[in-house]
């Protein structure tokens, strides 16, 4: 398969906007990922408790959500932090779902842990920690599921892309690519949101891009500035931390927006879309 297009210039192939005419759009309930109209992805960092998610899912897709996220399998930095509730996370996000009728994402972590977390999630997210892990990537794009795939904390462009790569040969067609902030010198917020990786993978790419300015600035208050920017430099839509008491939250509670807050962001985006798809440099320029 990879062979068969081995004429076009990149080290990645089936990622390359070469590959394929058309921008890749992925269905997800409602939602159509890469189809014009912004997607947004809202919930908490971590599943903590039924009545958390219950109230943070219901107010994120009153206000307009169209995917519920949620961390049941969390990568930590430190091995004593939360580390997510596991399968009971996961059922708790079905409950959601029922609940609202938002489909949901959600991470795995583990290749042990694909089989199961596919058999819940409509989406499953690969994490920033593991981009590079390669047998997790063919893992959950063997799963049949659509994969979201975090950019790497230090992966560069070639690289992340070459991680779609590993999902897109074993058949699995769905991948939306997440940029969530780089590290970089800066220590004011907690990455670096690249939103030259955006534009630019819009070109390079016919794969739908999100960005993350939850992760990507580590700052609640930096959050709708980013992801208005993020959307105007040609990102499909928006992965954004949402939890109803942010101070209390059990992980990443400073990138979590309130409900009033999501709510106003929303608002925002409604007014940005329309705007957006008049733009004639969303043409990608080859
Ligand atoms: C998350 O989405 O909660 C998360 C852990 O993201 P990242 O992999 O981008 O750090
Ligand atoms: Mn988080």
């Amino acid at each position: 398969m990879i062979n068969a297009i081995a004429s076009t210039p990149r080290s990645y192939q089936l990622a390359a906007r070469e590959a394929q005419l058309q921008p890749t759009t992925i269905r997800i309930g409602e939602a159509v990922v890469g189809g014009g109209v912004p997607t947004v992805i809202a919930g908490p960092c971590a599943v903590e408790s039924e009545g958390q998610l219950l109230l943070t899912a219901r107010a994120v897709a009153e206000a307009g959500a169209h995917l519920l996220r949620g961390g049941a399998y969390k990568p930590r930095t430190s091995p004593y932090a939360f580390r997510g509730l596991g399968l009971a996370g996961l059922e708790l996000l079905a409950l959601a779902r029922e609940t609202t009728g938002l489909p949901f994402c959600t991470e795995v972590v583990d290749t042990r842990d694909v089989e199961i977390v596919a058999r819940y999630a409509d989406v499953l997210q690969i994490g920033a920690r593991n981009m590079h892990n390669s047998a997790l990537l063919e893992e959950a794009g063997r799963s049949g599921k659509p994969v979201i795939l975090k950019r790497g904390l230090s992966a560069t462009v070639e690289e992340w892309l070459l991680a779609a790569e590993y999902i897109l040969a074993t058949g699995n067609p769905n991948v939306i690519l997440c940029e969530r902030g780089i590290r970089t010198y800066e220590t004011a917020t907690r990455n670096t949101l690249d939103l030259n990786a955006v534009a630019l993978v819009k070109q390079r790419s016919h794969l739908p891009v999100l960005v993350d300015p939850s992760h990507g600035t580590g700052k609640w208050y930096l959050v709708q500035p980013l992801a208005l920017a993020g959307l105007t430099a040609g990102a499909d839509g928006l992965m954004v931390e949402v939890h109803h008491d942010p101070d209390r939250a059990t992980s990443d509670g400073p990138q979590s927006l309130t409900h009033a807050h999501f709510a106003q962001l929303m608002e925002q985006v409604g007014m940005l879309s329309p705007l957006l798809a008049q733009l004639t440099h969303r043409e990608p320029v080859t």
